[in-house]
């Protein structure tokens, strides 16, 4: 860092992978603006975390880890996702938080939380001059969804809805927590509670780029046919929905009513600006990546001939779909490399890995920037988890939506109708993806000379140029990041 440390900020992650990537990666832009960054972790994840911090990613940053107390044994599942360990993480952490703060001389600047933790406010509060930043780790667009629900402007399970700004959605394009009546509810409080306090945040941070979110706009044509005087469930002081003109676009109304940044994409610097020596991963694995394995194989393929796929670090698959996943990879014709969790491995078929040969390699966990950065990579099959689809974005990957969870089917919606940069594949009513939808997918896709494939190239390479203008200097993110440190300063 070499000058001194003009603020002092604590950043708390849940603790998954899938959290503490984007918001390991912002306190490294934080530290390259000279503020001392302590990165929260909790006492039952704390010794994997430390242990994990690859040699040349978090270990070697300027950055110190410090448990706070949740209240489980060390191990104990992180997405365990009861109701009791939702409470009891929230007190303990809120305990032990306090009691952090409360020790610190001088005060933090700032506490950077994951949005999933709301009740961190209630502590920063406690200390006047800690200012509350939470980090949301999905994009305006979710965001906005969520908010028109919890303020009663749509119902759940309904299957057509019009919201300003956004092309006319489907049940099966909304986060799944609104749609889905198999959900799990406790996580589903969870992911509404983010916004039960954002009247009364400090800033209000996005995972996101502008040109992503404003790329959203859409004229919302019915916008009169929606009543906006419905009750506001969880946000006390909202202000008219109308009020940044006819057609707001969605970045456009969310910050008329909070202080929304987007800080994003929140991925290593070296696939965007390069300004952060040696940030070449995110530091942080909690699974172990088959590197060489990966990138070996993928040096041996010609340029554009493999389908990455891959489904992140919580989505389970049903035994019959993974099967029919299987058979329709096969089909393809193409080369693919497919990461499958360790857990999910005992769902391939039998003799799967003797029957596609070179063709294919399955390993558990994937250096995924590295696979989608490489020149062998001519695809993306993801489940659209945010950070996996601003990953491919920023690197300017065409791609494949199998979306399963969360807000997962509106990332796949937005790739295939708004960004353009992709297909999604159809479900079936029960959400069964065939074998012959798959190969139709990954043909589309595939081809780089027909029409369709031509369009997706080139609109994935110019939001890539968007990505990395976004962090380079005086780029939107950057000035946001910019801006962000100045205020909390003193
Ligand atoms: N990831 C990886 N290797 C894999 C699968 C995933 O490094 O084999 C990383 C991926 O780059 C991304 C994160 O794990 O940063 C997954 O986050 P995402 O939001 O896409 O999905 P989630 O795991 O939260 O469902």
């Amino acid at each position: 860092m070499g000058e001194e440390a003009i603020a002092n900020v604590l950043v708390f992650s849940f603790p998954i992978q899938g959290h503490i990537n984007p918001l390991l990666q912002f306190s490294k832009r934080l530290i390259s603006k000279n503020v001392t960054v302590t990165f929260l972790t909790t006492s039952s994840t704390h010794n994997n975390i430390i242990r994990r911090a690859t040699a040349g990613g978090a270990a070697a940053l300027p950055l110190s880890f410090v448990p706070l107390d949740d209240g489980f044994e060390e191990g104990h599942p992180s997405n365990d996702s009861s109701p009791e360990y939702f409470a009891k993480f929230e007190e303990n952490v809120s305990r032990s938080l306090s009691q952090l703060i409360s020790s610190m001389k001088p005060k933090p600047n700032a506490v950077v939380y994951d949005s999933c933790t709301p009740w961190i406010l209630d502590v920063c509060r406690k200390y006047p001059g800690v200012a509350a930043a939470s980090f949301f780790t999905q994009c305006s667009t979710v965001n906005a969804i969520y908010i028109h629900f919890l303020r009663g402007e749509f119902k759940e399970f309904q299957d057509d809805v019009v919201l300003p700004a956004m092309p006319p959605l489907k049940g099966g394009d909304l986060p799944v927590f609104l749609y889905d009546n198999n959900l799990c509810r406790p996580l589903f409080e969870l992911i509404s509670s983010q916004f039960v306090n954002v009247d009364d945040i400090d800033f209000f941070l996005v995972n996101s780029f502008d040109e992503l979110e404003v790329e959203s706009g859409f004229p919302a044509s019915t916008e009169q046919n929606i009543n906006f005087q419905t009750t506001k469930r969880y946000l006390r002081k909202s202000k008219d929905i109308r009020s940044t003109g006819e057609h707001p676009k969605v970045l456009e109304w969310m910050k008329n009513q909070w202080p929304v940044k987007n800080i994003g994409p929140m991925i290593p610097s070296m696939y965007l600006d390069k300004r952060l020596a040696g940030d070449k991963d995110y530091g942080i694995s909690l699974f172990n990546a088959q590197v060489n394995e990966c990138l070996d194989w993928l040096d041996s393929k010609p340029p554009g001939s493999v389908i990455y796929v891959s489904f992140g670090s919580l989505a389970v698959l049903k035994d019959d779909q993974m099967i029919e996943l299987a058979a329709g990879l096969k089909q393809t014709g193409h080369n693919f490399l497919w990461a499958v969790r360790e857990m999910e491995t005992k769902k391939l078929p039998n003799n799967y890995i003797e029957e596609i040969g070179e063709r294919g390699l399955i390993v558990n966990w994937s250096p995924q920037l590295q696979v989608l950065a490489h020149k062998s990579t001519g695809c993306f099959m993801t489940h659209c988890g945010w950070n996996s689809t601003l990953e491919a974005l920023s690197i300017g990957v065409a791609l494949i939506g199998m979306p399963a969870y969360s807000d997962q089917p509106t990332n796949a919606k937005f790739i295939e109708d708004v960004w353009k940069v992709g297909v999604r594949v159809k479900a079936d009513k029960d959400g069964f993806v065939t074998k012959e939808e798959i190969v139709r997918c990954a043909g589309e896709v595939m081809d780089e000379t027909s029409e369709k494939g031509k369009e997706t190239r080139k609109n994935a390479l110019r939001l890539m140029e968007f990505a990395k203008e976004a962090l380079a200097e005086g780029g939107n993110s950057d000035k946001n990041i910019v801006e962000f440190v100045a205020k909390i300063a003193r």
